[in-house]
């Protein structure tokens, strides 16, 4: 199996600094299932191509614990593609090989490790469950302009058709750091198996090399679920966290902050939680919801009300949890105290079994943070599956914005809202759903209203239909 990288960044044999690796030395490395051989079949000024060559031990392998493949086939370990294709074998390589240039860095050349530079990278063999257009889908909404040279299965019988391997070319002016985190991360996934058990710990790495590009990028959902080999839980737990890694969503607690100063002369947060406070208390409830808590102010007032004896603050931010944890100085609070409040990490885009059984929800100033099309999901995790008696949402109402002097004509009041709605549009949406899940709604402006553009909040409080019926 052979990867090569090639440049014609002048001069071209930079990339030795890079790589760390010398251009005239051929250098080998020990790794758990074989060697790796690093060497430069070309190294010119114009150009210099360095080979990470693959020599996988047949022999070892066959004397692995084996897979859901071994146990269906007893010949599997004799007659695997494992040695001669790239692999989850091929990143670990990477990893081991190029590490310093995988994460970014060069003793030698710190400003090119940083500068964007022409980059063609070849796998002689490469491995896609799901064949060229999957190719294409992965790596051209990178910037990778790709050449596919697909393989019949056996050229002495042209009639068993087209193989799954690929000979793949990748051209892009980037970093070579990204490309090697590309690569890292994207050939397992198309290979769609991987030599080793999958846990926790692989979201991890999957969130290191993945953060700056998987979050926008349009196949995040089947790259998770494949690098995560299809593990449901894992894939959820790490498509939460990747939300938290958008770089256009973290540090909501921070943005929070600035909405507060657009907000601020009118004492608008304040006003808003408490009259969702009191609706909260209206209706009865006795166990109830915060999602998307962020620092926690709601939970605060809710801790002072008795009736609420149980209380559950969920955020997809890690960050804002710890924020809510101590302003609510949560490790001091009495046992009693402690008790009726649960904090947890969630996101509102997936189905979460959590957050069935309680009486009412609040979901205050979240949904604007939400990417339209993830909405959709949402409707149904809380509509649908965790299905409250009561729920409590509130969302800006953007023809109030014209009314705040520190606001510029045109934006949101957030750099981190995706969206503000008119309230045609709130009442619209509302609408909708609650016919469509059987709820009733009821809205409620909030803050000071003017005439022409309302109030600066807008709530709906939804009660679930046919509570008697359900009773009795
Ligand atoms: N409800 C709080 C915080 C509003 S800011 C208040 O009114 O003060 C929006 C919050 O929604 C942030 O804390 C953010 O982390 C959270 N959020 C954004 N997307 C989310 C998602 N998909 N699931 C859960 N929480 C989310």
């Amino acid at each position: 199996m052979l990867l090569t990288i090639s440049t014609t960044y002048s001069p071209a044999t930079d990339l030795g600094y890079l790589l760390y690796k010398h251009p005239e030395r051929i250098q080998s490395f020990k790794l758990p299932y074989g060697q790796a051989h690093v060497f430069y079949p070309e190294a010119r000024a114009e150009r210099c191509t360095a080979a990470l060559l693959l020599d996988v031990d047949t022999v070892g392998l066959t004397r692995r614990p084996q897979g859901r493949s071994g146990e269906n086939f007893p010949l599997a370990p004799y007659v695997s593609d494992r040695p001669y294709v790239a692999s989850s074998f091929l990143s670990v390589a990477i990893a081991k090989v190029f590490s310093s240039a995988l994460s970014g860095k060069s003793k030698e050349r710190p400003e090119l490790a940083e500068t964007a530079i022409p980059l063609k990278a070849k796998l002689s063999i490469l491995p896609c469950q799901g064949g060229e257009e999957l190719l294409r889908r992965l790596f051209e909404p990178l910037g990778y302009k790709i050449t596919v040279e697909g393989h019949i299965l056996d050229a002495r019988f042209s009639d068993w058709g087209e193989s799954r391997y690929f000979t793949v070319t990748l051209q892009n002016t980037c970093r070579l750091s990204e490309l090697l985190t590309h690569l890292y991360v994207l050939i397992p996934v198309l290979d769609d198996e991987k030599h080793y058990w999958v846990d926790e710990a692989e979201i991890e790495k999957l969130l290191k090399h993945g953060k700056n590009w998987l979050a926008a990028h349009p196949e995040q959902e089947s790259i998770v679920s494949r690098y995560l080999k299809h593990l449901r839980l894992l894939t959820d737990q790490a498509l939460a966290e990747l939300c938290e890694t958008d770089p256009q969503q973290t540090d909501e607690t921070i943005q929070g902050q600035e909405e507060a100063k657009v907000e601020a002369r009118s004492n608008l947060n304040e006003i808003r939680l408490q009259t969702v406070t009191d609706v909260l208390k209206k209706c009865g409830a006795k166990r109830v919801l915060d999602l998307g808590c962020g620092d926690g102010k709601l939970l605060h007032k809710l801790l002072r009300e008795q009736q609420f004896e149980e209380i559950v603050g969920m955020d997809v931010s890690h960050h804002a949890l710890k924020t809510a944890q101590e302003s609510l100085h949560y490790k001091q609070l009495p046992d009693r105290q402690k008790e009726r409040l649960r904090l947890f990490q969630g996101s509102l885009n997936y189905r979460d079994k959590r957050l069935a059984g309680y009486d009412a929800a609040a979901v205050i100033e979240v949904i604007e943070h939400f990417d339209l099309p993830r909405l959709a999901a949402f409707e149904r995790v809380l509509f649908e599956f965790a299905r409250p008696q009561t729920i409590v949402l509130t969302t800006p109402n953007i023809e109030y914005n014209v009314k705040f002097e520190n606001l510029q004509a045109g934006n949101l009041r957030h750099k981190d809202h995706r969206f503000e709605w008119t309230r045609d549009e709130f009442h619209s949406w509302t609408n909708r759903i609650s016919e469509r899940f059987g709820y009733a709604v009821v809205f409620h402006p909030i803050g000071s209203t003017t005439e022409d553009v309302g109030a600066p909040t807008q709530m709906a409080v939804f009660t679930r239909e046919g509570r008697k019926d359900e009773i009795t």
